[in-house]
């Protein structure tokens, strides 16, 4: 469990790790963005109110312009003078100068004053007034009308009729009329013709006032495009606002004009927020979608990553932990304090004759087969033991157990036994066996190699000894298999001298258990080590080509023997590599021409690997023997699925079941129903059997009930030395059912 969540949770480290900087980066870029807009919106508004005050200070100057300007449309006139000075018409004044003003220019008041600065005419907010209301109202504008008075005396008018300025004289000014702040523009009545000449100083003035109120700021407002244009005396306060002071010529307050400021900048800021918001969404989107894409990545790696280190501790095949894991988990073990009551043994399996399967039925089947054994032995260990296949055909058990060896030893019997029962692949019965090494962790053993390689040796002996069998490590096979090598240089000073080989017979009993012949076995007496097994040094006279020479040996024996006691079947094992020389069958017939032994007392035993080869030499080899009447006998036969159908196809004359199946046979046993398949089998083929092995009267009985041929086994007689094999010949044979 704990092994399953940790990449998830460092995933989730992964994805945090990620997404939280890269979300704070966004932020802080974000912010920056905001703060820089909103900076350079400020700085925008800053300028342009700056620019809106500009304004406003010359529209107020633009206004002091324009009602001169109007102004003078009536006070450059001849008709006004004559109204108002030589006689004052005030029907006329009201229509031309006065309420006039108001209707056509929108002036509030007009003034009209005589020479002495008197007003003679008044006209206050579109009203006729009294002169007393004028004299009040003009009180404010009387140092301006005395200011313009004194350039008319010091001859402005006169200048302006003798074109020496373009301008007639005026005098436009904010300033306060009747308690109002205005605009206030005085100018002289003058003729325009020139027709009316007046004393100079004695000209009318005339006054007018825009006050600077509601309705002319709204004026204003429409105008000039300034929204909530106001005079006020105080300032709002509003931010939305913005004012200028207005201030007579002498300085002194007059009013504020306000109006609603424009803020395109803070405008602009609020446009923009959307569209920064939604890039930061679109940003953060991305940023997670590549976060998360990252994440997928990093999680498949890390899938990825689990998977291969799996895959590297595991085998493919069979789902069990592999050689690297095993010798982990070895070592391991060896490191742990030793407890009193539990023992570790580590077992070495191999299946026996697991080739033959794989090379006929094919490298499916065999991996079927596999596995099949790798569930079977699956179901044996304990929990806390280990299963790893180390590799093809071989397996491995670390097993934990009570002291003493009796459990790792039931437990290689249970997986003999197992392994022993038939395997349904693709719907044939196919047969293997297994053989198993023992190594137990001796006190103080820490390295796992020297301890696999004791399983190892001891599953090689139990290989040599028969297979299908356990073996527990040995200290004097540790010897031998070190001394390996020498035993090559030994076996050839053996072949040099006539004293240490030898062969031993081992006869062959029919049903009756009378004699029928003997099988040669090779007998290696060394002088240091004593008797070595054939199962030993065999393999090494194999692998050195010795085996020629020691075959040649035994065979001449054997000649010498069937020819000395013709009628008896002398067998003699011949080696693959025997078989597959070209001059093997040359060397047979000159010794039994040599010895004048009966070919067809001659029994040549071969395995079935070598009919399994397609090495055609060996093929022919046999044929020719079978033609001379020499007879070929399948050794160790039996638990090969294979061995069945080639039987058909390479026609031998005698089938050797292998002792393995001999030694499990009890009645019940499947044991039995495979030596009765064999048994059938053959003698439909017409191929005599041969039982090897046979050590019990149990066994005896049942291979008798079977059917079989012949027996050989210590029950009947071990392998004995040649004068006991012709003692034994020449005793009269004694018929016992
Ligand atoms: P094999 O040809 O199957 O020989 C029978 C083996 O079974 C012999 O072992 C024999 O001693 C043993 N045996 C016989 N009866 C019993 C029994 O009741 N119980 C048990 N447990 N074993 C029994 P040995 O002599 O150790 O030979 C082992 C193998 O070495 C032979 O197996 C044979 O394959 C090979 N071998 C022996 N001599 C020669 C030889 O001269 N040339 C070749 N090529 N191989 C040889
Ligand atoms: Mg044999
Ligand atoms: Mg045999």
């Amino acid at each position: 469990m704990a092994s399953a969540r940790a990449p998830v949770m460092r995933n989730w480290q992964v994805m945090a790790g990620l997404f939280v900087p890269v979300i704070v980066s966004l932020l802080a870029i974000g912010v920056l963005a905001l703060g820089f807009v909103m900076w350079s919106a400020q700085g925008v508004d800053e300028r342009a109110l700056e620019r809106q005050m500009a304004l406003a200070r010359h529209v107020i100057a633009r206004q002091l312009q324009n009602i001169p300007h109007d102004q003078e449309s009536v006070t450059l006139w001849d008709d006004a003078v004559l109204n108002t000075k030589l006689s004052l018409n005030t029907t006329w004044v009201d229509d031309n100068l006065g309420l006039w003003m108001r209707d056509y220019f929108g002036h509030d008041d007009v003034i009209i004053l005589d020479h002495r600065n008197q007003p003679v005419y008044a006209m206050l907010e579109g009203e006729r007034a009294s002169l007393d209301e004028a004299s009040r109202a003009f009180v404010d504008v009387a140092p301006i009308a005395a200011e313009l008075r004194l350039s008319i005396m010091s001859g402005a008018v006169d200048d302006y009729l003798n074109g020496r300025v373009s301008r007639a004289p005026r005098i436009a000014e904010l300033a306060t009329m009747n308690g109002v702040p205005s605009l206030v523009s005085i100018a002289p009545l003058i003729s325009d013709t020139g027709a009316i000449v007046q004393g100079r100083g004695s000209e009318y003035l005339h006054i007018v006032a825009v006050r600077l109120d509601t309705d002319y700021a709204h004026r204003l407002a429409v105008e000039y495009q300034m929204p909530g244009a106001r005079f006020t005396q105080r300032p709002s306060g509003d931010p939305e606002y913005a004012a200028i002071a207005l201030s007579d010529t002498r300085g002194r307050f007059l009013t504020f004009f306000e109006w609603e400021r424009s803020s395109p900048g803070q405008a602009l800021f609020y446009q923009t927020i959307p569209a920064i918001a939604g890039a930061f969404l679109v940003a953060i989107l991305i940023a997670f979608f590549l976060v998360n894409q990252l994440w997928r990545k990093s999680r498949d790696l890390e899938a990825g990553r689990a998977d291969a280190e799996h895959r590297a501790a595991h085998d493919a095949l069979t789902g069990l932990p592999n050689r690297v894991s095993f010798e982990q988990a070895l070592a391991r073990t060896l490191t742990q304090r030793p407890s009193r009551d539990r023992r570790t043994t580590v077992l070495m399996l191999d299946l026996d004759r697991f080739k033959q399967v794989n090379d006929t039925l094919g490298h499916r089947a065999g991996d079927d087969l596999i596995r099949a054994v790798a569930q079977r032995l699956g179901q044996l260990i304990g929990p806390s033991d280990m299963l790893a296949r180390l590799g093809g055909d071989e397996f491995a058990i670390i097993h934990h157990h009570p002291p003493g060896l009796t459990g790792p030893l039931e437990l290689a019997q249970r997986s003999i036994d197992a392994i022993g029962k038939p395997f349904d692949i693709f719907g044939s019965e196919a047969f293997v066996g297994v053989s198993v090494g023992l190594a137990p962790v001796e006190a103080g053993e820490i390295d796992a190699h020297e301890l696999t390689r004791k399983a190892d040796i001891a599953l090689y002996e139990a290989k040599a000894s028969g297979r299908n069998r356990a073996v527990v490590f040995e200290e004097s096979m540790n010897e031998f298999l070190q001394n390996r090598k020498t035993i090559e240089g030994e076996l050839r000073e053996a072949l040099r001298r006539t004293d240490q080989l030898s062969i031993a017979f081992q006869p062959l009993f029919d049903a009756h258990r009378k004699i029928v012949g003997a099988e040669a076995l090779s007998r290696w007496h060394h002088p240091h080590r004593g008797q070595v097994s054939p199962a030993h040094f065999i393999p090494v006279a194999e692998a050195t080509g010795l085996i020629e020479q020691l075959g040649a040996l035994v065979l001449q024996r054997a000649c010498e023997m069937g020819a000395k006691w013709p009628g008896y079947t002398i067998a003699v094992n011949i080696s693959p590599a025997q078989l597959r020389n070209p001059d093997f069958p040359s060397t047979v017939f000159g010794m039994l021409r040599e010895t004048g032994m009966r070919p067809a007392d001659l029994e040549l035993e071969i395995t079935e690997g070598i009919l399994l080869e397609e090495v055609s030499d060996a093929a022919e080899a046999l044929r020719i023997f079978r033609a001379a009447g020499i007879k070929i006998a399948l050794d160790d036969f039996g638990t090969g699925y294979s061995s069945l159908n080639y039987l058909k196809r390479y026609p031998v004359d005698r089938i050797k079941i292998d002792r393995s199946f001999v030694s499990q046979l009890a009645p019940g046993n499947v044991s039995v129903a495979i030596v009765q398949a064999m048994v059938t089998l053959a003698h439909a083929l017409k191929i005599e059997v041969t039982a090897e092995g046979v050590e019990t009267e149990g066994q005896r009985s049942v291979l008798l009930d079977l059917g079989c041929n012949v027996y050989q086994g210590y029950l009947l007689s071990p392998p004995i030395a040649p004068p006991a094999l012709e003692q034994l010949l020449s005793r009269p044979q004694i018929r016992v059912a």
